[in-house]
């Protein structure tokens, strides 16, 4: 099996058992997620403690790359810092708009998106559930301060 072949497999497995799907009851912060190009949406609702993401859920419709990318997101996120998460979406945004990836080893299964930065329409896909997520604890650090 080579690499791409692995890759489609972590992305068709998201999309079809997608991980931390729902909605928290009490959470810290909500964001939405819109693609217009594609159809896809995205609820995120996420809870913080300490500074860190403690839980992080996703509801949400459209097509396998936003769906698992948001998949992979919760997964990525839950229990880093915010701090870590910020640059953790900084090496995903520049992974999938220009393929950069700078340790495979710190993507994880992030790094199965990295193919995405051949097609361009499909990088505001990638990017939904991160831009939401960004959205989110924007919207945290506005409660607290
Ligand atoms: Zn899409």
């Amino acid at each position: 099996m080579g690499l791409d072949d692995l890759y489609q497999e972590i992305i068709l497995e998201h999309y079809k058992s997608p991980k931390n799907r729902g909605s928290l009851k009490d959470p810290d912060a909500t964001a939405e997620g819109y693609n217009p190009f594609c159809g896809d949406e995205i609820s995120l609702s996420l809870q913080l403690k300490n500074g860190h993401v403690d839980n992080i859920a996703f509801t949400g419709s459209g097509c396998a790359i936003s769906q698992a990318s948001a998949s992979v997101m919760t997964e990525a996120v839950k229990g880093k810092s915010v701090a870590d998460v910020k640059d953790l979406f900084e090496k995903f945004s520049q992974m999938v708009k220009n393929g950069e990836i700078s340790d495979v080893e710190e993507m994880e299964e992030l790094a199965a998106f990295q193919g995405v930065s051949e097609f361009p329409t499909r990088v505001k896909c990638a990017m939904l559930a991160w831009n939401a997520l960004k959205d989110g604890l924007e919207k945290t650090s506005e409660n607290k301060d």
